[in-house]
């Protein structure tokens, strides 16, 4: 820290990104991107003339893609707002609901960037534990007169609440706004898209990182109703208007309209998931019911991060949080069949050397 940076950010604690080794030596099953490469289509709409026109600056209304959006969710186009990533977007939400005197409520356990935010943007956490097997009680999030984020499925658990238990917290609080992180919710979770016309206070962003092979593109939505993506949107007016670049407008559009090539990856992913878990289990780990890209193991066999060093070592790449409750845990991105097989492997000659 310089002499120079601001002393109200003096306690800021950033987040810690997985690993994105640069040699790309390792099976990478560490930040739940997709094994799988983006739609054919999605090439295809990065022309020649597009590469073009990246001399002239992006529609900051992004009207094309909002229009597929809101035709894909079953949305009005302005029940709809791109951000660069479902990080920006959940960013405006904290930006634009919740202050130094209007805290948002989260869980321990739960994804990393909520409580940086809270850091960055001095807004109060008020943080919820999860119950012993990490599920969340709906109850606890009742009446707390305060903004709520909810990741659903949850990371780094990948246990997912149903849409009738949101909507209770949704009928809970309807002087608030519940942000409902549907980061995985293609991997086998009830979205609640459905639910935003019966509900104004109902947030749900999404993410093209997971389950739609665009991590490096960035590009995620915000959905709900007119009043909260006006207020977004006041909010990235007052920053960046041109926060989605023109290549991942088309691409983001492209990826959207391939919804076959999107139901058979993530039916994929899902099959794979199955497969492993049930290997992890031969191998005595236990994991938590996943509705998500990756598994959360443990096992009595060697601590979370011994485990992760060692498979670090034998060129596989997990995410290991040494953080209360779940150092001993691996969260294990799902990747290729082959993928997951070398993962086996290395589990077995680890811990045969144990
Ligand atoms: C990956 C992830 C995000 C961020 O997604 P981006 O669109 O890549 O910014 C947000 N929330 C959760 C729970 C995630 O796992």
């Amino acid at each position: 820290m310089s002499r120079y940076f601001t002393p109200t950010l003096a306690e800021l604690e950033p987040y810690t990104p997985g690993e994105q080794p640069q040699d790309q030596q390792y099976v990478k099953l560490n930040t739940n991107e997709s094994p799988y490469p983006p739609s054919p289509a999605v090439a295809a709409a990065i022309t020649k003339t597009e590469c073009e026109n990246l001399r002239l600056y992006s529609d900051p209304a992004c009207k094309a893609l909002r229009e597929t959006a809101a035709e894909c969710f079953g949305l009005e186009p302005d029940e709809v707002m791109a951000g660069n990533g479902s990080d920006e977007n959940l960013f405006f939400a904290l930006r634009a609901f919740c202050d130094e005197s209007h805290p948002l409520a989260c869980a321990d356990v739960t994804y990393g960037c909520y409580e940086v935010w809270c850091g960055l943007l001095h807004i109060p956490l008020h943080i919820i534990p999860l119950e012993e097997d990490f599920s969340i009680d709906p109850a606890k999030y009742y009446g707390l007169g305060e903004t709520i984020v909810i990741a659903n499925p949850n990371a780094p658990t990948g246990l997912a609440l149903t849409r009738d238990q949101i909507e209770g917290i949704l009928q809970a609080n309807p002087d608030n706004v519940v942000i409902v992180d549907e980061a995985y919710v293609d991997f086998g979770a009830e979205s609640c898209v459905p639910l935003i016309h019966k509900y104004d206070n109902l947030l749900v962003t999404q993410t093209f990182s997971k389950s739609r092979q665009l991590a490096g593109a960035r590009l995620g939505l915000s959905l709900g109703s007119r009043g909260l993506i006006a207020d977004l949107n006041r909010v990235r007016f007052s920053l960046n208007p041109y926060n989605i670049n023109r290549l991942t407008l088309k691409a983001g559009q492209a990826a959207l309209e391939d919804e076959a090539y999107f139901n058979d990856t993530r039916s994929r992913i899902i099959a794979t998931r199955a497969q492993t878990a049930k290997e992890l289990a031969a191998r005595g780990f236990t994991m938590t019911d996943s509705r998500s890209n990756f598994l959360f193991a443990r096992t009595d066999r060697m601590e979370g991060g011994a485990l992760y060093r060692a498979l670090k070592a034998k060129g596989i790449l997990v995410r290991h949080f040494d953080r209360p409750r779940i150092s001993d845990y691996l969260r294990v991105t799902i990747g290729t069949p082959e993928q997951m097989a070398a993962l086996t492997a290395a589990l077995d000659e680890i811990l045969k050397e144990d």
